[in-house]
């Protein structure tokens, strides 16, 4: 299309996107919004910085060619007073990928917030949002190392879509009248009411992005969070229809945590990406004590918004904690922080945010290597301590510098010979350990593991005791009785007889069998008193059903056996109260 300000480079060539493909040339042009206030002063620094990467890492081969687009306060200099030009949608569309700093929003009747608009206009559905700690960035954390995550915040719905409705108003009135007489809901009469859709078609497509994030980066995890337990058809609906999109969509690639121990003794399969959930309240927590139990994270709107400044806050990154905003193919990504109007032109701020949006737009089009040397040269200026105000006020013996001159200190060290491949061995070989450990864990200690990272217990697999005791039919009930003090165990299997049943022994058997009936332990064998046959479930059972077995056939005990019939452990009303009053009870299948 012919555009009235937009300028499109010559020498560059527009990616294009074919059956949600996305071809990236080696000259792509890439928009940029400058933004208001400070936004000129990072726009200008990071675009030397993003350039001076793609330069190195490909030494002439690639290069990316800018079109300035034009929101906020340019823009309606530019185009008379509009602050959102249709122009600049229909540029962003054309060129897919675009980068932005920071909007005002004007202040007065009737105007949006340039965001806000944006993401509806585009239908950015996704916001993403990952956060990971740069050595040498002041943080609050112990080991902020530790946090290295990619939040995906759904961007469209929940409580912000601003279905509401104020107290006294006769909107109001009338809503609460439907709901008290129809809806027979309970509530106070001045209460303001809100609304908050969570569809299926808008929880799977942010899901589905997430996933497919954590496949191509060859991520661990993705975590639904969510608060199900007490909102179940919006917030449980989301992490249900999460579980739904990831087996009907990627079943060849992804398990779920349940899988992960009951099918794979918490040993993660190579290739498969578990997925799992946790409860909102509970991930704040565990986002500062375990950070390293998680990865990709998939939230609704408001969980998201609060969760994602957490997080970066958590690796001193508010002022540089990068994001974006996604489409199915379009992204825009964004400094995550405001204006900052008193720092306008004064060459002070920290570009970071902006600069690290930009790494992972470069990664984005799959320009790994600049993307690297950036993040890598990062840390090196930190180490010299050169910093701008915001962090030379955390940071002792620090040389404070103005924006311009953080961005000349990057670029030198991007020019001076960063050993790519060395530390990109050290940081991946840094993440296999961590991951060994994780898994170690959670062979070693699964009910601990489980505890501890917030898992709510669902299936036996979850509950059960694994170390077996067995003995033959043949032994004495005695020496029997010595195994089960010796071992501590107040039962013990029983190997199968000649029909090939396996048996079981209990303390109470001994009572009910032995005492009860005036005999004498040494007289009898244990095959005399074994129960067979016994009540077996597998691991994946869930523990509603185990419940009911339990309840149905009046026993106190199952026995756990694989699916080829050969025991694995068993389990008692013990396990399953001791499970659940320690860690909580999602009772949905
Ligand atoms: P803000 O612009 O983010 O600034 C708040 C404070 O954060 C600043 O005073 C400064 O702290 C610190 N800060 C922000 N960016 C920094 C940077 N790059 N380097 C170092 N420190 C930085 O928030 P605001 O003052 O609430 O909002 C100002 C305008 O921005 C409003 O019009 C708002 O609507 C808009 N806004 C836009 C976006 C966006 O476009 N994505 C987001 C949020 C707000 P100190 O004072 O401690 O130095």
């Amino acid at each position: 299309m012919a555009y009235k300000h937009v300028r499109l480079p010559e020498d560059g060539q527009k990616i294009t996107v074919e059956n949600d493909q996305m071809n990236v040339p080696d000259n792509p042009i890439l928009g940029y919004v400058e933004g208001d206030g400070i936004g000129p002063d990072i726009t200008k620094a990071c675009l030397r910085i993003w350039d001076a990467a793609v330069e190195k890492a490909y030494g002439g081969k690639r290069k990316i060619h800018w079109a300035e687009l034009f929101m906020g306060e340019k823009a309606a200099k530019v185009y008379d007073g509009d602050y959102f030009p249709a122009e600049t949608l229909e540029a962003i569309k054309d060129l897919w990928v675009a980068i932005k700093g920071p909007l005002t929003t004007p202040v007065g009747e009737g105007f949006r917030s340039l965001n806000v608009s944006l993401r509806q206009e585009l239908d950015l559905y996704a916001c993403v949002r990952p956060v990971r700690h740069y050595a040498g960035v002041p943080s609050p954390l112990k080991d902020p190392g530790k946090v290295d995550v990619v939040i995906f915040r759904e961007n469209t719905e929940d409580v912000y879509c601003g279905i509401e409705y104020q107290s006294g108003t006769d909107e109001n009135k009338k809503l609460a009248k439907f709901l008290k007489e129809e809806m027979k809901a309970d509530f106070f009469d001045d209460a303001g009411l809100g609304i908050k859709p969570i569809s299926e078609f808008g929880t799977k497509r942010l899901v589905r992005k997430a996933i497919q994030y954590a496949i191509d980066n060859g991520r661990e995890s993705v975590t639904l969070v969510h608060k199900g337990n007490i909102m179940k058809f919006t917030e449980g609906a989301f992490r249900a229809w999460g579980y739904e999109v990831a087996r009907e969509e990627f079943g060849h690639c992804t398990i779920t945590e349940d899988q992960l121990y009951s099918e794979y003794n918490g040993r993660q399969p190579e290739g498969k990406i578990v997925i799992k959930d946790r409860i909102a309240d509970i991930i704040f927590q565990l986002m500062l004590l375990r950070p390293d139990d998680f990865d990709v994270l998939a939230t609704m709107n408001l969980n998201g918004d609060y969760l994602s400044d957490a997080a970066a806050a958590e690796v001193g990154g508010i002022g540089i904690a990068p994001g974006a905003n996604m489409s199915d193919n379009i992204a825009v990504f964004e400094a995550t922080h405001g204006t900052a109007p008193k720092y306008a032109d004064k060459n002070k701020v920290n570009p970071g945010s902006l600069l690290f949006s930009g790494v992972n737009m470069l990664e984005y089009i799959g320009w790994q290597e600049a993307a690297d040397l950036i993040s890598l040269a990062y840390p090196e200026v930190l180490a010299d301590k050169i910093v701008t105000y915001d962090f030379a006020r955390n940071m002792e013996g620090a040389t404070e510098v103005g924006t311009k001159e953080f961005a000349d200190a990057l670029i030198e060290q991007i020019n001076g010979g960063i050993d790519l491949e060395t530390k990109r061995k050290q940081r991946s070989e840094k993440l296999a350990r961590e991951r060994k450990q994780r898994e170690i864990r959670r062979l070693l200690q699964p009910m601990e593991e489980m505890i501890a990272s917030g898992r709510t217990p669902t299936s036996v697999s979850d509950v059960m005791t694994r170390s077996l005791i067995t003995v033959t039919d043949d032994t004495s009930v005695h020496d029997a009785m010595h195994e089960m003090r010796k071992n501590e165990v107040s039962s013990l299997v029983v190997e199968p007889n000649d029909s090939g049943e396996w048996g079981i022994m209990t303390r109470r058997d001994i009572v009910t069998k032995i005492v009860r009936e005036g005999k004498s332990p040494t007289d009898l064998t244990v095959g005399e008193i074994a129960s067979r046959p016994v009540v077996t479930v597998t691991p994946e059972t869930h523990l509603r059903e185990a419940a009911n077995v339990i309840a149905e056939k009046n026993i106190s005990r199952l026995l756990v056996a694989g699916k080829d019939g050969e025991p694995m452990g068993i389990t008692t009303e013990t396990d399953i109260f001791g499970a659940i009053e320690q860690s909580g009870w999602l009772p949905e299948a």
